[in-house]
């Protein structure tokens, strides 16, 4: 019988996660924790699939630059100053236009992962946008230090090693975006019947 609350979320080891060799680390913590992996493949993304991959709405461009803002009050850096502008909706800009530049260095891992609660499971996973922030045991706070002070002084996107989806709206837009269904694979877990 099919489980309740089971849901399908779409993850993705981004370049620096390749780079660092930390496709199998990231797979493990994923499997380890009973979600199933449902399709997968490795892709040299264009930068039109990477920026369509990404919203385009103004919420969303705005609250990307927000996110890292308040390192800079933190640090005493004025905003306009590191950002070339005060204006939220501009400086979201430019971290997109930087997002995209990351995204497209180098080959990512895209998968669609399912599971019980399967998109918070992966986000507790992967851990906070902020690696600086990142609580110790989650992807981010495990392996990577970097910070949006760092990152926006030197006018590149954070590496944060892995993408995973945030809501069902997202998680369904992106496994159409990166995946066909014959590309998506039914298949059961036996030890699942030990687990629930
Ligand atoms: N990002 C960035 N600077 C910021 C905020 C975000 O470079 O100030 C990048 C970062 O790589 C992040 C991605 O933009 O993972 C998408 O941002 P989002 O807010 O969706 O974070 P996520 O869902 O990846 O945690
Ligand atoms: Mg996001």
């Amino acid at each position: 019988m099919a489980k309740p609350a089971v849901e399908r979320t779409f993850v993705m080891v981004k370049p620096d996660g390749v780079q660092r060799g930390l496709i199998g680390e990231i797979i493990k913590r994923l499997e380890q924790r009973g979600l199933q992996i449902i399709a997968l493949k490795m892709v040299k993304p264009s930068v039109e699939h990477i920026s369509n991959h990404y919203p385009t709405d103004e919420v969303w461009i705005k609250r990307l630059g927000d996110k890292g803002f308040n390192v800079f009050n933190e640090l005493g850096i004025d905003l306009k100053e590191a950002m070339g502008t005060a204006d939220n909706l501009e400086a979201g800009k430019k971290v997109r236009k930087w997002l995209i530049d990351y995204m497209t260095e180098a080959p990512v891992v895209a998968m669609v992962v399912e599971g019980v609660h399967a998109r918070d499971m992966v986000r507790k996973i992967v851990g906070s946008t902020l690696p600086n922030k990142a609580e110790i045991g989650t992807l981010r706070g495990d392996f990577s230090v970097d910070s949006p002070a760092a990152a926006n002084l030197e006018k590149r996107a954070i590496k944060n090693l892995a993408h995973a989806s945030e809501t069902k709206e997202e998680a369904e837009k992106e496994i159409c975006h990166w995946f066909s269904q014959e590309e998506i694979h039914q298949w059961d877990r036996p030890d699942h019947k030990a687990m629930f």
